[in-house]
């Protein structure tokens, strides 16, 4: 985890000041990104308005110091959340700064879709790409033409008779699925 200061960068970026409607987007969005353990610590953040530290949103909560944390490295690792440490001059400990960032949400979402969409899109090639075969048996796998091939058409987990299988509803699937991406990607 790096923990160099960003002060100069949050001062240029929005305030944590939300209307309650953006907030709601926010917190799915959060969830969406993140799970749903982290809803809490996200509230949190932003009712801080600014920076805030982990014992603070401990108390705020009331929840264990070490969920707060867990909860706090996920939203940072999602880059929502940036982190700034200060050393405390009386105990020499050092102390953790957090703060929200909402204005990076559309961003981050928009990175994990575009990830989701790079993987349904080289899926579908392999759909489309290859001819599959299986035994009929639930507890074994497909296997590609290649694999049939060189087993004599015979299922190497249960030796059962691998027959060709159609594909075609997995491919209408994922063709769908990629074009509501696309749509929600613009
Ligand atoms: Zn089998």
């Amino acid at each position: 985890m790096s923990t160099t200061s960003d002060k100069s960068e949050s001062i240029s970026e929005e305030p944590t000041e939300l209307p309650d409607e953006q907030r709601e987007t926010l917190l799915a969005m959060v969830e969406d990104i993140a799970g749903e353990d982290v809803k809490e610590v996200t509230i949190a953040l932003l009712n801080a308005h600014g920076e805030t530290t982990d014992e603070e949103i401990e108390a705020q909560l009331g929840v264990k110091l070490n969920q707060v944390r867990k909860a706090l490295y996920k939203l940072y690792d999602t880059q929502l959340v940036s982190v700034r440490r200060e050393k405390d001059k009386e105990t020499g400990y050092f102390i953790y700064y957090w703060k929200i960032h909402p204005d990076r949400i559309k961003r981050i979402l928009r990175q994990k879709r575009e990830l989701v969409l790079e993987k349904l899109e080289s899926r579908l090639q392999y759909e489309k790409e290859n001819m599959f075969f299986h035994c009929g048996n639930e507890q074994c796998q497909r296997v590609t033409f290649n694999i049939a091939f060189e087993n004599d058409f015979i299922c190497e987990h249960c030796g059962g008779k691998l027959e060709h299988v159609d594909n075609s509803k997995i491919i209408r699937v994922l063709e769908a699925r990629i074009a509501e991406i696309k749509n929600m990607l613009g």
